[in-house]
């Protein structure tokens, strides 16, 4: 390996990393957005070898799921306690694969450490019921059991946080699971199954398939009937390819897919504290989350002002290398998200939309993107309607609520939404016409290991984090005893 930027324990861990990934007849290069270069060779994994890890997680299963929930339990806390301890060398290895400033990356290191802790705490809250009976010599029992063997697919986008936020309650449930990470960041995934061994997780409890092409290995994880569950986090497009793949196998499905997330200002709002949300959905991991800002609408009254503090505060930001001091927004994932979202302003510009700041790709060069604002966005426009998943901010002001509500509903997406009142009234009446799983009401949501995170219509199925987050590894068996 050459030298990189980054400390001796982020060396290390990335070292053991690969060592646990294992040599492989084919290798990828793994690479650094926000200059190109070469930081690693994993192993490209075929079908075969994942069909073999999908046997070693089946055959871990009876041992695992067998083990009280304490001890379950015991072990995830130990690994939540080295994923703090290691914080800093995580963050160092995700900012290098990913881009996102380093401070930003230390914060998903610690937020996807929570979701451990989490579940680690709920693994011993797995309560079964008991039904009162329907005749004087029966009885009625709900069991909860694991699922079984569960298949997890997660984006390059939060790649540890997505990671351990399935990962957490499959374990804590008593599944055991294999994860195929995004093959842009498979460095992170491989250093937290490291420090889960350490934290004597056993072997096979948990595996990382790291593969250069998702397709192949996925259609392992969706076909086999072994896999009696399969938890993505990813685009809408591949979710549903996998939804259809899963259904010769009835698999159970969790799916946290895109967003078209409105960020709503009324007249009422504090404005500065809407400009604050605006900036911090817009443009945290440079644009690219599922819960980022998509459109801005901004009613009439306030268009001017809240336009005016927001294009000064975006002005203000730091573009650069994750790794700079300073940096607020690092390189884009690759070059075909940058082509994808230069496609998205390109197209809106041809059709009249203005950019009021930036509106192409950044000096800088490679990956990196200048932060855009643009107004005169109309329906037509190809980013009236897709994920952006980029610094890009389009702003169109609007009328009165019926009409904001309408157009912030008009989308097959039902993920974030934000909106900015101080009028309690409206704050309940928008909050529960917004037909999406999450709405951030003078806040910009901030998810956490306590809340469910997921969306609705083709935005996703089930629920991630919370209390409800392990119910999607558990089964409901009804046990019904006779002859009392
Ligand atoms: P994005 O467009 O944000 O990269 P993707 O949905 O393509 O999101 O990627 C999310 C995850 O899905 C990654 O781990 C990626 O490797 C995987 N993936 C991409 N295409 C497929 C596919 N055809 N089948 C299964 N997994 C896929």
């Amino acid at each position: 390996m050459m030298t990189l930027p980054i400390s001796p324990a982020a060396s290390a861990l990335i070292a053991r990393g690969l060592k646990l990934g294992g040599p492989a007849s084919r290798m990828f290069a793994v690479l650094n957005p926000a200059n190109g270069a070469h930081i690693a060779d994993v192993a490209d994994r075929s079908a075969d070898d994942m069909h073999a890890a999908v046997a070693r997680a089946g055959a871990a299963f009876p041992a695992w799921s067998a083990r009280t929930a304490k001890e379950r339990g015991a072990i995830l806390r130990r690994w939540h306690g080295l994923v703090v301890d290691h914080a800093d060398a995580l963050a160092e290895v995700l900012t290098l694969e990913q881009g996102k400033p380093l401070a930003e990356a230390r914060g998903e290191i610690l937020f996807g450490a929570n979701f451990i802790e989490w579940f680690a705490e709920e693994a011993k809250r797995v309560y079964g019921d008991i039904i009162p009976p329907h005749a004087p010599d029966k009885r009625c029992l709900v069991l909860k059991q694991p699922i079984g063997v569960v298949g997890a697919i997660t984006p390059w986008n939060f790649p540890s946080g997505m990671m351990t936020r399935k990962v957490a309650p499959a374990l804590a449930a008593g599944c055991t699971i294999v994860v195929k990470p995004a093959e842009d960041t498979p460095l992170s995934a491989l250093a937290l199954a490291v420090l889960a061994e350490d934290a004597g997780l056993p072997r096979n409890v948990m595996s990382v398939v790291t593969a250069a092409q998702a397709s192949e290995v996925a259609g392992v994880l969706t076909a086999s009937p072994d896999v009696r569950k399969l938890s993505f986090t990813g685009s809408t497009r591949v979710g549903k390819l996998l939804m259809r793949q899963c259904a010769d196998t009835v698999k159970k499905l969790s799916l946290e897919l895109g967003g078209n997330a409105p960020f709503i200002v009324f007249d009422d709002a504090d404005l500065d504290a809407a400009v604050a949300g605006a900036m911090a959905t817009k443009f945290r991991n440079a644009g690219q989350t599922c819960v980022s800002a998509n459109r801005l609408y901004v009613q009439s009254g306030v268009m001017d002002a809240f336009a005016r503090k927001y294009a000064e505060a975006v002005r203000a930001l730091k573009i650069g290398d994750g790794f700079a001091s300073g940096t607020q927004i690092g390189p884009l994932i690759n070059a075909a998200a940058v082509e994808k979202v230069d496609g998205l302003v390109r197209d809106a510009i041809g059709k009249g939309a203005l950019a009021v700041l930036g509106g192409g790709r950044h000096p800088h060069g490679g990956n990196f993107y200048q932060p855009t604002i643009l107004t005169g966005v109309l329906p037509g426009m190809e980013i009236a309607g897709a994920e952006i998943f980029g610094p890009v901010a389009p702003i169109t002001p609007f009328e009165t609520e019926a009409e904001v509500i309408a157009r912030a509903n008009d989308t097959p997406y039902g993920l974030a939404a934000y909106f900015w009142s101080r009028d309690i009234g409206r704050v309940f009446r928008v909050a529960e016409a917004l037909e999406y799983g999450m709405v951030g009401a003078n806040e910009v949501l901030t998810s956490n290991e306590g809340a469910p995170f997921g969306g609705i219509k083709e935005s996703g199925i089930g629920r991630e984090g919370s209390r409800y987050g392990i119910e999607d590894f558990v089964e409901i068996k009804y046990l019904a005893l006779g002859g009392i």
